[in-house]
């Protein structure tokens, strides 16, 4: 199917169109001429199919834009995803002139009212802050004809059940109404039940609840090493856009702190930073201008963010489905991740209950030796010289050392010079800065074993650690010189070009039938 089936207006097509996007994913095909129809719909897909689209396509289309009225309202669970959804919203609105607007606690109340009165057609909001807008009688409902859940069960997990209700009872009862959801508990049916009329389910069954494109490691490392090991695996993978995952505010401000000791383009981002900070990080991280975010589960929660290559879990989750949320930050639209997930000894048994949930088994991993990462920075290194050398602007800079660089050869040996240019390039692990992270406390004992499939008992992960053994960091590289277990990562490298040739190196090869299930997203350059 193509977007053209669709019956969407002209200008919005042709806005998806220039948003690059050729065929409607599966959750968009089956809303698509619902909603346009005006019937009430429950969409659940899982993250990252494009239920942002799926409703905001059909409500930009119902959109008047000569009336200057809210018509429709999104009610989104965190800043964040209701500044994302606003994007989305006003990059497919654009040509048509529909003004959308987002509103959000934690940022100045009277800046959005005065941005609701220049005029707005759509407003996206988090529950708090929509409220608050309200009782000020800043935000007026009564024209409302689309009202949109979005991320439902998010908003009930967060526990903006009361606040959805009272929400939803001051819009006018004559409406349409969009929910979309990952999943359904039993109370977002009763929403649908009580706050609906004759919704049409549509479910796309997810094949997995863990993206294929994501392959899905563990370490197994005392608490003391970990971070010694991510570095180092980080030295090795060359991640191109990463998320580290911590499990306290405490920890993403020590691990942010300790990676750019370390030289990365780290930031973190938990609930204690003020709002603007927080999404000028996000922005950033977006653009490229930082590497590696360092995030709580809550702060990173349904963050779609493209060209996350890496998902590093330095804290195990507590409870799986944050696991699923984590790594469902990278292998999106298409592209593939990696996620690895530390774990200490005495968590080995949360391995399991993620593994349960997932179906999934992680493929354990060995910590890479210092003499691997310090390897691996140096053939980074010499990459980068030789691609330097190549490169006619950076050639052109030559020119003003010219004089000095006369100097200097007539000084010292070819060797001399080059050996200085490389003790300059590659930290050296010896004088690497040592950084000392607070221990957490461990999650609560779980006994181990009981993986998925009803493997069970001791069956369960006596295998992963076979595996390990044979397979994980050391065990595969020959097996995956063999195969030329090259990846391809979609996202160009930036000017440090970390198109890293050895990155399959250390990877068990995957076998490219894994890939078939489940609806991936393409964007525009992929095949
Ligand atoms: P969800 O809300 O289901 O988690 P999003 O709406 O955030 O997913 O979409 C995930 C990403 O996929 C976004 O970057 C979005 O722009 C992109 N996307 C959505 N629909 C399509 C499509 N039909 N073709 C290509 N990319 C799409
Ligand atoms: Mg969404």
């Amino acid at each position: 199917m193509k977007f053209t089936d669709l019956n969407l207006s002209e200008d919005i097509q042709s806005a998806v169109v220039a948003a690059g996007f050729e065929q409607p994913s599966p959750i968009q095909e089956l809303t698509i001429p619902l909603a346009l129809e005006g019937k009430d719909v429950i969409g659940q897909a899982q993250t990252g199919t494009g239920k942002t689209a799926a409703f905001g396509l059909p409500t930009l289309d119902k959109i008047r834009t000569e009336e200057n009225t809210i018509q429709a309202l999104v009610i989104a669970p965190t800043r964040e995803l209701a500044v994302q959804s606003q994007e989305e919203l006003f990059r497919f609105g654009r040509d048509k002139g529909v003004k959308v607007r987002s509103v959000y606690g934690g940022s100045s109340i009277e800046k959005q009212i005065k941005a609701l009165r220049s005029g707005a057609h759509i407003v996206v909001g988090t529950p708090g802050r929509l409220l608050d807008l309200i009782k000020r009688k800043a935000l007026k409902l009564n024209n409302i004809e689309t009202l949109i859940l979005d991320e439902a069960d998010e908003m009930l997990n967060m526990g903006f059940l009361e606040d959805i209700e009272a929400i939803i009872s001051r819009v006018p009862e004559e409406r349409q109404t969009l929910l979309f959801s990952a999943t359904m508990p039993d109370a977002i049916k009763r929403i649908g039940v009580q706050f609906m009329k004759d919704p049409e389910h549509v479910k796309i069954k997810a094949k997995e609840l863990t993206n294929v494109n994501v392959d899905q490691y563990f370490i197994r490392v005392k608490e003391q090493e970990k971070f010694d090991t991510m570095t180092r695996l980080m030295d090795v993978d060359q991640p191109e856009l990463s998320i580290v995952f911590g499990r306290t505010k405490r920890r993403v401000d020590e691990l942010t702190r300790g990676l750019k000791l370390r030289g990365s383009r780290a930031e973190g981002i938990h609930g204690d930073l003020d709002q603007n900070k927080r999404l000028r990080i996000i922005r950033d991280f977006k653009n490229g201008q930082i590497d590696i975010l360092v995030a709580t589960d809550v702060a990173a929660r349904g963050l779609d963010i493209s060209g996350v290559t890496h998902v590093y879990n330095y804290d195990i989750p507590q409870d799986p489905e944050s696991y699923v949320h984590r790594i469902g930050r990278t292998g999106r639209a298409g592209q593939s991740g990696q996620s690895i997930t530390f774990v200490s000894p005495n968590e080995m048994g949360y391995l399991g209950i993620i593994e349960n949930l997932t179906k999934k088994r992680m493929k354990g991993l060995k910590s890479p030796t210092a003499q691997e990462a310090f390897q691996s920075k140096k053939k980074v290194a010499l990459k980068k010289i030789e691609r330097d050398f190549a490169d006619e602007a950076i050639r052109a800079n030559f020119d003003k050392f010219k004089d000095d660089a006369v100097k200097l050869a007539q000084e010292f040996t070819p060797e001399e010079l080059a050996l200085y240019i490389l003790s300059l390039t590659v930290q050296d692990p010896e004088t690497m800065p040592e950084v000392e992270i607070a221990r957490e406390k461990p999650l609560p004992f779980k006994p181990s074993g009981g993986g998925f499939g009803g493997k069970g008992g001791k069956g369960g992960r006596g295998r992963g650690r076979d595996n390990n053994r044979r397979g994980g960091y050391r065990g595969d590289r020959n097996r995956d010189d063999r195969d030329g277990g090259r990846r391809d990562f979609k996202r160009k490298s930036k000017n440090n070009s970390r198109d890293f040739e050895n990155r399959g190196n250390k990877r068990p090869h995957r076998a490219s039938s894994e890939k078939k299930n489940g609806f991936v997203i393409r964007n525009k350059g992929d095949k």
